[in-house]
């Protein structure tokens, strides 16, 4: 075994107990491995492993992703401007980053006339920090319904946050079920059956689980410590 698949089969076994302490099903949960500064040659070792990857950069997938092959889905987890929105949708198969009006506009521009329904995630910046990108909760409603009737080629698939860092899990906890609460409070004012929620990374993805995660991203708890850019 690699030892990126020993990582990734601890990763799973922690997510199962976290599912068994809250009385879910470890099917619910799907890892992304987040990949970013990782050569394409160990990411590699995750293809087949896990249920899509991630890069939080639009020029750095679009490099790799050749190198790593394999079939699996790629997700953007970080933010969108404008100017690489082609390449986004060149590159990614899912856009986790979709945070307002303006990108949602240019997707949809970019996505009209072909025959694609792109999923998004809306990402909200859920602790507020001026610092972050993401939509702000007053503004959430507003812009998924935007998606949602005025987006055609989009499919709203969920929601997708970042908590204020803390090196304690257990201060994320309140973040990640205001999260849920929004999704299943959108979902219903929507009258969509349910949202995905991506949320939770390698220091807090346990308790992330425990308050309703549908998507984990991972990078360290699978690849090791980051090299610097
Ligand atoms: C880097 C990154 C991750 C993974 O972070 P780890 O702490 O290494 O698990 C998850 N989500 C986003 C948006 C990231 O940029």
């Amino acid at each position: 075994m690699s030892l990126v698949e020993t990582r990734i089969a601890q990763v799973r076994e922690r997510i199962s107990m976290a599912c068994v302490r809250v009385g879910r099903s470890p099917a619910e949960v799907r890892v992304l491995a987040v990949s970013k500064t990782v050569p394409a040659e160990i990411v590699r070792e995750a293809v087949g492993l896990v249920e899509a990857l991630g890069e939080n950069r639009v020029q750095e997938a679009m490099a790799k992703r050749p190198l790593v092959g394999g079939a699996l889905p790629w997700h953007l987890v970080g933010p969108l401007q404008r100017n690489k929105a082609r390449h986004a949708l060149d590159t990614f198969e899912v856009i986790e980053s979709v945070d307002r009006v303006e990108i949602a506009d240019r997707l949809e521009q970019l996505l009209t006339g072909g025959a694609r329904a792109l999923p998004v995630f809306i990402e909200v910046n859920i602790g507020a920090e001026p610092q972050k990108s993401g939509v702000s909760i007053d503004d959430l409603a507003l812009l998924s319904r935007h998606i949602v009737e005025r987006c055609p080629h989009m499919q709203l698939r969920g929601l997708m946050a970042i908590p204020p860092y803390d090196p304690d899990p257990e201060h994320s906890r309140p973040y990640f079920a205001r999260l849920s609460l929004l999704a299943r409070e959108l979902a219903n004012e929507l009258a969509i059956p349910r949202l995905e929620l991506s949320m939770g990374m390698s220091d807090d993805f346990e308790v992330a689980v425990e308050e309703g995660a549908t998507w984990v991203r991972l990078g360290r708890a699978l690849f090791g410590a980051r090299q610097e850019r």
